[in-house]
């Protein structure tokens, strides 16, 4: 099983997991087989705190793929998870017209298309 099947196979399982670096201790998003800070070759699968900000993020309104054309608009997000990564993910859940960027957002496990698993992230309820 390569690493972009390790990551999915986690989430299949409910955990939400990336790579850390048992050298240097920083993690790493996507998983890479070196770590991109020091270069060192061992690392392992870790579970992050899941929290993250909104770093910057776009609603989609055109329904470029047609699996998502009925969830047009949706919102796809550049989260920057507490261990340091950017990630890209959607939005979920939103009820503000504008999300602020610095906004404090959760990762939670959503079934996508075809029903696996994806990491999506939520703000924490009430105005943000
Ligand atoms: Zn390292």
């Amino acid at each position: 099983m390569n690493l972009h099947e390790e990551y999915w196979a986690n989430l299949e399982q409910g955990e939400f997991k990336i790579r850390r670096c048992n050298q240097c201790s920083k993690w790493q998003f996507p998983a890479m087989t070196r770590c991109q800070h020091c270069l060192g070759e061992d690392l392992s699968w870790q579970k992050p705190s899941g929290r993250g900000q909104v770093w910057s993020w776009i609603k989609v309104h055109k329904p470029y793929f047609k699996d998502y054309a009925d969830e047009v608009p949706y919102l796809v997000a550049m989260i920057k998870l507490e261990e340091g990564p950017l990630m890209i993910s959607s939005l979920t859940d939103v009820k503000v017209p504008v999300v602020k960027c610095g906004t404090p957002v959760s990762m939670v496990i959503k079934k996508g298309r075809g029903g696996k698993p994806m990491p999506y992230f939520q703000m924490p309820s009430g105005p943000a």
